[in-house]
């Protein structure tokens, strides 16, 4: 019973805490969206739903919502590189670590 206890608070301890720490950020180049589509999405004619920036090279793709998640396909294929994507959506200003799976704000753009 005792253990079980230990158990729980150390379970509740871990979820309490910031989400993991990426070690991935020296992967972010000065990059900027190197279409305006899906490229392999729009070779294919297809279509998607939110688009994602590699962050190592602005290779733009799809988003995990996208039937063809190819932003997630990109950064699989180059593993462990490439694993930082932005959001290009208007408005929505984060990063997303597919290795570390983690959330954090994008850094600001530079003008
Ligand atoms: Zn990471
Ligand atoms: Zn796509
Ligand atoms: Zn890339």
């Amino acid at each position: 019973m005792e253990l079980l206890q230990t158990i729980r608070s150390a379970i509740q301890r871990v979820r309490g805490e910031p989400a993991v720490e990426c070690r991935h950020l020296d992967q972010i180049r000065d990059v900027t969206p190197s279409s305006t589509g899906c490229q392999q999405c729009l070779e294919l004619g297809d279509t998607w739903v939110h688009l994602r920036m590699c962050m190592t090279d602005g290779q733009v793709g799809c988003c995990d919502s996208s039937k063809n998640k190819h932003a997630s396909r990109h950064a699989h294929e180059h593993a462990p590189e490439h694993q930082l994507v932005r959001s290009l959506e208007p408005g929505e200003d984060w990063l997303w670590c597919y290795a570390d799976e983690t959330l954090m704000p994008a850094p600001d753009q530079k003008a």
